[in-house]
This record gives C-alpha cells, structure tokens and sequence, in this order.
C-alpha cells in the first residue's frame, strides 16, 4: 500500500538535492511567472530541455512580457521559432499571447477550465501552469510524469486508456503543500531515476512502495498500445540558386505541416495521399529549369510518419524573370535558422552538391 505522505515528502527531499535549476523556474513558495511557464511548457512540448533553454532566453529577451509577444508580427514570431519543430507551437502561442493580452488584461488564467481556453494549451499544460504558476492543487501528468505514476502504482492498463486511472494516483499522491514544486519534482526525478530505460531503482527514495520495481518488471511501464509502423511518405525538394548566391524561398501555407514556415518548394510528401510521381519527379518542379537530382536523400522523421527527400538543384541565371512566373515565392540569402529542420538539412544536401561541383 503506498503511502502519499511518505512518497511526497521522499520526493521533495530528493528535489531539494537534486532538483535541477532551469531559468523559467522558481522554489516555493517563490512562484514563476505565468508567462515564462506557460512560454516553456509550450516549447517543452516534444522538445528536450536542453534544446529549449537558448530559445526560451531568446523569447524573453526579445518579448519580455506577453504584451509584447502578442505585440510581435508572426513573422518575427515564427523565425525566432525556427528549429524548434511542430510549427503549430508557435503559431497558437502567438495567437494564446494575443487572446490573453486582449481579452483578459494581460493576465493569465489561474484555473485548468479556463487555461484550456488558450490555443495550444492542453489539459497536462493548463494543470502544470496553474499549479507552478499559481500554486494551485491542480493535476498535471505529462509523458514523464506518467512513466512514474504507472510504475509505482503497477497500472496495468495499456495507455491512452490508462490516463484517467494515472490522473487519479496523481490526485492520491498530490500533498497540500508545495503544490506548485510537485510536478516540477515528479518531472525531474523521471528524468533523473526513474528514466524510460534503465532506472536507477537502488537510489529511488520510494522503491519500497513500488510495484513495478516489486514485480522486476519497472520497463514494462508504463504498459504501451501495440505499435504501429510509421508511414513512411517520399517526395522532392528544389533548391535553386541565382549566381549571387540567393535561393528560391516560398512561405508555406498557414495551415497544415511546416504551416507558415518559409522553406524550399517540394512536393508529394506533406499531406497524406499527395501525388508523387517517382517516375518523372521533375515534373513538380516550381518553374522551368536545368534541374539536377542529387543521389543523396534527405530523412526526416515527424511524429506520425517519415519522410524520405529527394533533393533537386538548379543554377539560374535570370533568376527576376524566374521569379514573375513562379506563383509565390522570392529570392533570398539563406539563413538556415529561419528553416525548420526538414529544410535545413535539404538545405545542406544542396550546399554539398555545390562544393562538389567547384
Ligand atoms: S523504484 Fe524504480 S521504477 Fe519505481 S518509482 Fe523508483 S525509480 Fe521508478
């Protein structure tokens, strides 16, 4: 039988050790600022810490208060993104700046119902930004937290069927104080102990009242649905090149993958079921030219399927005329951090075709 009080306090002595220091972060009863929890949770979505710590310094120095996110043209929004990945992030946090900033005063919403007004503010963000940032008892289990939660309580139930069960032992386990130190606690020690493969089990401070450690079963938690094999979709990317070293650029539509985004023009990968003639890939070419097919694919995996790239290139010599007849798009000086990733590694497939060829 697991004893909440025992398993709350082994955790928050274990935080007060171990416990990492983040800059969007603070020690109760110290409370962050809604702004900077709500802007790292957003880029923590499906992101490493380490990867987001340099672009949340960036957003706040930047856009020191939500006014002046909200303030920001998307644009400015979306490049400074770049890199970071799933687009959509940052196209909801500029619309979620917008909404708070001119529906409610600039101030954030304190309760889950009404955080899960804001676009892109899930059930799990809109928990960990009332009860971080407003120091409210509110549930908040992510991927991590929920490896903890399965393991210790044994939760045999396969996921996704198994959250309302996990929610529930959150709730058991949850303590009356330090409710915004909680899941910050829980989220550290899965990332320190309790890791998907390999758990330090021997210096875990409750693995007396684990189950999953009592059944020497720890990584068959938390139970997962049969996997599906990812689809894997092909297309093509064409980089042309004026002789001044300019790019052909399109801005992608706002809707859909890589929305908004500015990026080569390509073809047959980005929505499922698009034509891609594999026999005559030059076909999708965006203008007329002496285009080349490079031998080396570029491979990208998103969340739901992978892509495999064949890059295109072409050296232009009018590149003014060949941009009134392409539909969109201009010429530019490439700067690959206002890519996402896709394009910038077809990006740098391109710059290896031109080393070769000098
Ligand atoms: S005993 Fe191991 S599996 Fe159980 S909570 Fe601790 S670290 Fe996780």
């Amino acid at each position: 039988m697991t004893d909440p009080v025992f398993v709350s306090a082994a955790l928050f002595s274990w935080y007060d050790r171990y416990g990492r220091d983040l800059p969007w972060r603070r020690r109760w009863p110290e409370l962050a600022p809604a702004y900077h929890v709500w802007l790292s949770e957003i880029m923590l979505q499906q992101t490493v810490v380490t990867s987001v710590i340099p672009y949340f310094l960036d957003f706040i120095r930047r856009w020191p208060c939500i006014e002046d996110l909200a303030c920001a043209p998307l644009d400015d929004v979306l490049a400074a993104w770049a890199g970071l990945g799933y687009y959509a992030r940052a196209r909801n946090l500029h619309k979620a700046a917008k909404f708070v900033s001119e529906q409610c005063g600039g101030q954030f919403p304190q309760t889950v119902d009404d955080l899960l007004a804001l676009p892109g503010v899930g059930p799990y963000t809109a928990g960990a930004i009332s009860a971080i940032a407003f120091g409210r008892s509110s549930v908040a289990v992510d991927g991590n937290i929920e490896r903890v939660i399965a393991r210790l309580f044994g939760i045999s139930t396969p996921l996704p069927a198994a959250k309302a069960q996990i929610g529930r032992q959150y709730a058991a386990i949850m303590p009356d104080e330090r409710p915004s130190d909680f899941p910050q606690a829980l989220m550290d020690f899965a990332n320190a102990v309790c890791t998907p493969k390999g758990a330090n089990c021997k210096s875990c401070p409750f693995a007396g009242y684990c189950k999953a450690f009592a059944a020497g079963r720890v990584e068959a938690f938390p139970i997962k649905p049969a996997k599906k094999a990812k689809e894997m979709r092909r297309g093509i990317a064409f980089v042309a090149r004026a002789r001044s070293g300019e790019a052909f650029l399109i801005r992608r539509q706002d809707s859909g993958m890589l929305g908004g985004m500015l990026a080569f023009p390509s073809n047959g990968w980005a929505t499922r079921g698009e034509r891609f003639n594999c026999d005559a890939p030059l076909d999708a070419a965006p203008f007329p030219a002496k285009w080349q097919r490079l031998e080396t694919r570029v491979h990208h995996v998103f969340t739901h399927f992978a892509v495999e790239m064949e890059v295109a290139v072409a050296v232009i010599t009018s590149p003014t005329i060949v941009a009134l007849n392409a539909s969109g798009g201009d010429w530019k000086m490439v700067r690959p951090t206002d890519l996402p990733s896709l394009m910038r590694k077809v990006w740098e497939v391109a710059q290896t075709a031109v080393a070769d060829s000098h």
